[in-house]
């Protein structure tokens, strides 16, 4: 046992010591990986070290390395060791974080975690939570307490913005809102949600007897990274009794800086916030969290008598996890959590998220500063949009993205960076989201020359 655990945690060191070096992205087509791959399960075992090397060579590789200095698209991560540890000792010790009684130790550092979350967001002490797999799995908590808060009426209406994530979408899906009732807002200049157009959308089904039952905030829109007017629509969604959430999954762990708690700042007031460890706050997947203003709206909404578990009910000062949302087995993820804070201290995670948004700034400033390059959206949070545009060439809106299509894929293809695109009203933009804590201005500055370069020779 030992020797195979040494064995798996030297393939890991040595992928990291690699990672700089390695393509950003590698992927394979089905045939080919299925080839290699479909089979009936072996009837008889193999030496478990030569499966750990065919894990090493024929299925890891082919992934995108999110946690590659070089990685900016989507939302990338970069879990720290003790994290990954962490994963490994909770499964060692074989966890379920399911009910006090299975699990207290467990279930205290759960608290403890929930604890610090609160006191990042600003939350009063009534507040509490509960760790998901992610910021989908969030949502569709945050949505269901929404529902059961507002009565669980019939015909009802949820609101975003037209820059929310599909997983609010999905999230309202879930929990049974019919599609034409789900109200995509508009958004301002900087893809900010109009306050102006969600009151008269929220007026207007209420006068055609429609129930409007959550409202949801993007702190942190993954195109741009916009963060909506908190203030102003908790101000609206007070006044009107309609449950605020605020999908912080990528944003929120702006909190823990003095900028990005400015930047933040209202998130305090939402009646609940979805946040990401997996993302901004370097763990493994998966690693969400669900916080709700009042935890009683939580646990009202998901705890369910079951006799078979009767023995797990210590009272009210021992919380079951399994009351606050869908899974009843759940894994020990506020173990990674933790660790990592213990080990490094919040002084290493305050300047890990400062180190993002900081090198989105200076990204922002080089693109202003480019002959070639053209701001689309400014730095947000750790996010930037742009695109290759060298101005007084006379190209047209389809040359430019034709050329910004070629220049992605010749990123994708040949450099080891990995970008991804957005559609920012209707114009194909190229997009950072620069969150790992190993990047470095060398990083992205080499990326942002690459893109130039490459787009230089696409108009030749
Ligand atoms: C990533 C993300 C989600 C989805 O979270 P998962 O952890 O992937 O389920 C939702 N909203 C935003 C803003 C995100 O960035």
């Amino acid at each position: 046992m030992l020797d195979l655990a040494r064995k798996a945690a030297e393939l890991i060191v040595a992928r990291m010591d690699r990672l700089p070096e390695e393509n950003a992205w590698d992927g394979e087509f089905r045939q080919i990986l299925a080839d290699q791959l479909m089979e009936k399960p072996p009837e008889n075992g193999q030496p478990a070290e030569e499966v750990l090397e065919q894990v090493a060579h024929d299925i890891l590789p082919f992934t995108t390395r999110l946690d590659h200095p070089r990685c900016f698209g989507f939302i990338p991560s970069s879990p720290t060791w003790p994290g990954v540890l962490a994963d490994f000792m909770a499964a060692g010790y074989n966890i379920n974080a399911c009910t006090w009684l299975v699990a207290s130790g467990p279930s205290q550092v759960e608290l403890v975690v929930i604890d610090w979350f609160r006191q990042w967001l600003g939350y009063p002490e009534s507040a509490g939570g509960v760790l998901t797999s992610g910021g989908s799995a969030a949502s569709v908590n945050a949505f269901v307490a929404a529902r059961e808060n507002a009565g669980h009426p019939e015909r009802a209406t949820v609101y975003m913005s037209n820059q929310s994530h599909s997983a609010q979408i999905r999230a309202a899906r879930i929990i049974g809102i019919r599609t034409e009732h789900i109200r995509m807002i508009p958004v301002d200049g900087r893809y900010r949600l109009d306050v102006e157009a969600l009151t008269r959308a929220v007026s207007g089904d209420r006068a055609a007897g429609l129930n409007p039952v959550a409202v949801c905030a993007n702190a942190g829109a993954t195109s741009t990274g916009a963060i909506d007017p908190l203030e102003a629509m908790a101000d609206y969604c007070a006044g009107e009794g309609i449950w605020l959430h605020v999908d912080a999954a990528y944003g929120g762990f702006a909190a823990v800086t003095e900028k990005g708690k400015k930047l933040l700042r209202g998130i305090e007031r939402a009646d609940s916030v979805g946040l990401d460890a997996h993302k901004w706050f370097f763990q493994p997947y998966e690693a969400g969290c669900l916080m709700v203003k009042d935890v009683n709206t939580l646990e009202n909404a998901f705890g369910i008598h079951h006799d078979v578990l009767q023995d797990t009910i210590w009272g009210a000062d021992h919380p079951n996890f399994s009351d606050r949302g869908l899974q009843l087995s759940r894994s020990f993820r506020a173990l990674k959590i933790w660790m990592s804070v213990q080990v490094f201290g919040m002084a290493a995670f305050r300047q890990a998220v400062s180190n993002g948004m900081d090198l989105a700034a200076r990204a922002e400033d080089h693109v202003r500063e480019s002959p070639v390059l053209e701001l689309l959206n400014p730095a947000s949070l750790g996010v930037i949009c742009f695109r290759f545009n060298p101005g007084k060439n006379n190209i047209d809106e389809n040359g430019l993205e034709q050329i910004n299509r070629t220049i992605l894929a010749r990123v994708f293809w040949e450099d080891p960076a990995f970008l991804s695109s957005t559609s920012l009203k209707g114009i194909f933009a190229l997009r950072l989201c620069i969150i790992n804590h190993n990047t470095t201005w060398e990083d992205v500055h080499e990326t942002l020359e690459a893109v130039g370069r490459f787009g230089t020779e696409a108009l030749g």
